[in-house]
């Protein structure tokens, strides 16, 4: 497919805490870069011209018939579209089963007193109200836009019980992972500033955003 948007070459920090929206045309790339190593990075894919059209992780996962994505890995639409495809990975294994963290998630799991702390959730509606003020052609990103996203870097291993758990890190510094888009897409990403678990090794730390093939 043949790209329709106009975009600049990007190259940014993302601090952990804080997010961003950034539109990657058909065949370009971005990757992210985990500059100090073991940090979580919450991720939503949607179809730059049908938001609708958005990252599922159950179709991602029901087509490879594996749990972690990697290389190779094509991240599917919930139309069963191809949106990217991780075309480098140097960690091995990323989570698309833990989900983001929110508000409501860390005083359930955590306490009353991590209500007020900083999460992947709340940093994703700051990304889509900033998006909306600008959105083209008036097609707003919502609330109900929010799937359930990709946690790259973030160690969540199955067990053979099947069982869930948040692990210590995989990544190091340096490692990154790089995705392909498949056709015009946006990725919302947040850079989670979650303490709670070992996500991030209790010490959310910055990422670098790098785009490139446009
Ligand atoms: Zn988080």
């Amino acid at each position: 497919m043949t790209s329709t948007l106009q975009t600049t070459a990007l190259d940014t920090v993302v601090q952990a805490g804080d997010g961003a929206l950034v539109a990657v045309p058909a065949g370009g790339r971005l990757r992210i870069v985990d500059l100090h190593g073991n940090q979580a990075v919450d991720t939503l894919l949607y179809d730059a011209h049908d938001y609708a059209n958005r990252y599922s992780a159950m179709d991602t996962v029901r087509a490879q018939a594996k749990v972690y994505l990697t290389t190779g890995s094509r991240l599917l639409s919930t139309g069963g579209d191809p949106l990217a495809t991780i075309v480098e990975d140097t960690v091995g294994r990323h989570d698309t089963l833990g989900g983001a963290c929110a508000k409501e998630s860390n005083v359930v799991r955590y306490g009353d007193h991590t209500r007020h702390q900083p999460a992947c959730r709340t940093t994703f509606l700051r990304q889509l109200a900033r998006w909306n003020r600008c959105a083209p052609g008036g097609f707003e990103l919502t609330v109900r836009d929010l799937g359930h996203n990709i946690n790259f870097f973030m160690n969540v291993p199955v067990t053979v019980e099947g069982g869930l758990s948040f692990e210590d890190g995989l990544s190091a510094p340096g490692k990154y992972v790089e995705l392909r888009a498949e056709r015009d897409i946006l990725v919302l990403v947040s850079n989670c500033p979650q303490v709670n678990n070992p996500c991030n090794g209790y010490d959310p730390t910055p990422v670098r955003l790098i785009g490139s093939g446009w």
